[in-house]
């Protein structure tokens, strides 16, 4: 077992199934979290013949760093696992701290018509440890702290439900990576029974929704998910999850030229969200050289946000980063692919 897929209360259940006493989860959570050690042979304050049960039991598993890109505000990691996967993360240095979009599949098979990451189909899931050791080779390899966390890379969280529950269980821990709640970010397509089952948790973690459209007719071209969770479906949805956690959803819109983005479509956004807890975050899109899709003029943009700001819509455009780099989600991995 990856040690990093631990979470505190299924370390306490296992020293409490070999017969020691549950605290010491706590010493090992310290060692792995607060001290970063990378061996077992570190934790100084734990019995020898402990120690030797754990080398049995746990390995210290992390991918390898096989890319790393830097561009001024942005630092973008392509990461191998043992099975020769790779994935990315993209770390972003804001005002308010240093946020890490962070993969949670290799690939992925909601195919939005949009999405580098999505020309890749999905291959498996991350497991929980997966994710956190991205976040602790970040920051080791940066010698800094990461204060956000974003899944918004490649693959779909919700397609991976218990382990990203247990992920986040993980980071968010006092006596893991102590990560707030609220500067934890998980992003969905739209998987209706999965927003359903994370509204019951009553978590403070935000949600950000893919909509992308203001209505059925345009979401089935972009995104298929549209087609399993029709868009009504998608609100009603949306607003028993509001009111159950009392907490703003985000809706990220990537506005592409003559698809999503007229002054129509605008309108029908701000018709759609009147009276909701939530934001819009415009996107503007990151052309690639894959995908027939182009980016709307800034004129357009400014427009459509114009429109949705006139009609009492919270709604922001999203800061570009790593424009020198392959900052579109899942090109640096396809880069990399195709060199190979
Ligand atoms: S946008 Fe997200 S859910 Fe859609 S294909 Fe890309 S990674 Fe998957």
């Amino acid at each position: 077992m990856n040690i990093y897929s631990q979470s505190l209360e299924d370390l306490e259940n296992y020293f409490i199934s070999i017969g020691q006493k549950k605290f010491k989860a706590i010493q090992v959570y310290d060692w792995l979290y607060k001290k970063n050690v990378t061996s077992f042979d570190e934790m100084t304050n734990i019995k020898k013949e402990i120690i030797q049960k754990l080398k049995e039991d746990f390995v210290f598993e992390v991918p390898e760093i096989v890319k790393v890109q830097k561009g001024k505000d942005v630092c973008k990691y392509l990461f191998k696992f043992k099975d020769n996967q790779s994935v990315e993360a993209v770390l972003m240095f804001h005002d308010y701290g240093n946020s890490l979009c962070l993969s949670t599949q290799v690939g992925c098979n909601m195919d939005c018509a949009f999405c580098e990451s999505g020309r890749r189909k999905k291959v498996r899931n991350l497991t929980a440890g997966e994710m956190v050791s991205q976040i602790l080779l970040v920051q080791n390899d940066l010698k800094l702290r990461i204060s956000h966390v974003v899944l918004m890379g490649i693959g779909e969280p919700f397609d991976n439900y218990d382990n990203v529950m247990k992920f986040i269980n993980i980071i968010n821990s006092d006596r893991g990576l102590a990560l707030g709640a609220r500067h934890i970010t998980v992003s969905t397509c739209g998987i209706v029974p999965k927003i359903k089952a994370f509204a019951s948790q009553k978590l403070q973690v935000n949600l950000a929704i893919s909509l992308h459209a203001p209505d059925d007719n345009i979401r089935n071209k972009i995104m298929k998910i549209s087609k399993a969770y029709p868009l009504n479906e998608l609100m009603d949805t949306i607003k028993d999850y509001i009111k159950k956690t009392n907490r703003r959803v985000t809706f990220e819109y990537i506005l592409l030229k003559g698809v999503n983005d007229s002054e129509e479509c605008a309108y029908k956004l701000a018709k759609l969200l009147k009276g909701l807890n939530c934001y819009v975050n415009l996107i503007p899109y990151n052309e690639t050289s894959h995908i027939e899709f182009k980016r709307s003029s800034e004129k357009t943009i400014l427009r459509f946000y114009d429109i949705l700001k006139k009609e009492k819509i919270g709604v922001t455009i999203r800061r570009e980063f790593g424009g020198e780099i392959s900052s579109a989600c899942g090109q640096l991995r396809s880069n990399y692919e195709e060199e190979l």
